[in-house]
């Protein structure tokens, strides 16, 4: 590391060594949380990073000491060059993961083995056939389930994230624990969170303190065990005694974790994004297009991050929609 890693810390002191890169604002899946009803204007193909362009912006960020990047979008695996992508971020001293719907994951697992992807984040957010199709809107459920499996058989470290919903999935959070009696998996229940046109509200979510409360209702406090979490995770980690696997709750609205914050996005179309609530972005992809050094931009931008939450650092200020709709839907952040 030499002086000039200086520019991914910001002015509180967080130093940020991951970096979260949207490959697409594309989905082969609809989820009402994650984009509007009557879905997204699309940026232009030729506004949309090359897999050159993620590969040169990439290898800037880890001259500068990012040590691990997750591909995520919109859906990364519909995007047509994702293992060209793949392989070429693999040459990078980086870990590389992903984030995804598995819908179409089975006809990926060579790649990524061979890529050296050990850590994958799957959405899940029911148990249910009727209910994923209609939190989804899509009718992919066993092919999700079974894929799920296949990846857990094939030796991957597997995360499902489920976002959780009042009167909508918050009585599956012990069939979803249950699930992790005889798998090694962890599944992290992600408080809903409010984006540009998905209809948040307060009484919405569910909960860290609503999760625990069932949890120990229905294990018993001394069944629940604390998991120690790793530096920079945005989870609280738990197992029931004698699970195979365990579950987290990632309380970015209750309780959020900024403190700890290492992370920065980059959006499909170029946009460096210093927090998930910012409502500002940083054009790298114009100043890389235009010759000029992408540094400065990634300086100005990351020392310029808020404390907490893109400024919405009260609960209050968080209902209130002016503050939050001016961000993106969250399928075009890149979660
Ligand atoms: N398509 C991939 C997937 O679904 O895993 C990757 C992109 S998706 C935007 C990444 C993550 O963001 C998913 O785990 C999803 O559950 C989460 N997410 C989307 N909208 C959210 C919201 N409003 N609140 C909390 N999590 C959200
Ligand atoms: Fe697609 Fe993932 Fe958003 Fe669902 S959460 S619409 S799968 S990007």
């Amino acid at each position: 590391m030499n002086n000039e890693t200086k520019i991914l810390q910001d002015s509180h002191g967080r130093n940020h060594t991951y970096l979260r890169i949207s490959l697409t604002e594309r989905c082969n899946l609809r989820c009402t949380y994650c984009m509007p009803e009557a879905g997204i204007p699309l940026s232009p193909k030729s506004h949309l990073m090359t897999y050159e362009e993620v590969f040169d912006i990439a290898k800037i960020f880890v001259k500068h000491g990012v040590t691990k990047i997750r591909l995520t979008g919109g859906e990364p695996l519909v995007r047509k060059d994702f293992s060209v992508i793949l392989e070429k971020l693999a040459l990078l001293p980086v870990e590389l993961s992903i984030t995804s719907n598995a819908v179409i994951i089975d006809r990926f697992i060579d790649v990524l083995k061979t890529n050296d992807v050990k850590n994958i984040n799957v959405s899940l957010d029911s148990l249910n056939r009727d209910k994923f199709t209609h939190i989804t809107r899509r009718n992919q459920f066993d092919k999700v389930y079974n894929n799920i499996l296949l990846l857990i058989k094939k030796g991957f470290h597997v995360k499902l994230n489920a976002v959780l919903m009042k009167g909508f999935n918050d009585d599956e959070i012990i069939n979803f624990i249950n699930f992790t009696k005889d798998l090694p998996i962890s599944v992290r229940f992600i408080e809903f969170m409010p984006f540009d046109g998905n209809k948040w509200d307060m009484s919405k979510m569910v909960s860290y303190a609503d999760i625990m409360k069932y949890v120990n209702d229905s294990f018993l406090e001394n069944n629940v065990i604390k998991l120690q979490d790793a530096p920079n995770d945005t989870s609280k980690n738990y197992k029931i005694k004698d699970y195979k696997g365990s579950f987290a709750i990632i309380s970015s609205v209750t309780n959020p974790f900024c403190d700890s914050c290492n992370r920065l996005r980059l959006t499909a179309n170029g946009q460096l994004k210093n927090c998930l609530f910012s409502s500002t972005e940083s054009d790298l992809l114009t100043t890389l297009r235009g010759g000029k050094p992408i540094e400065q931009v990634i300086k100005k931008a990351v020392f310029a991050k808020l404390k907490v939450r893109g400024g919405m650092d009260t609960l209050n200020k968080l209902q209130k929609p002016h503050l939050h709709s001016k961000n993106r839907s969250m399928i075009t952040i890149g979660g």
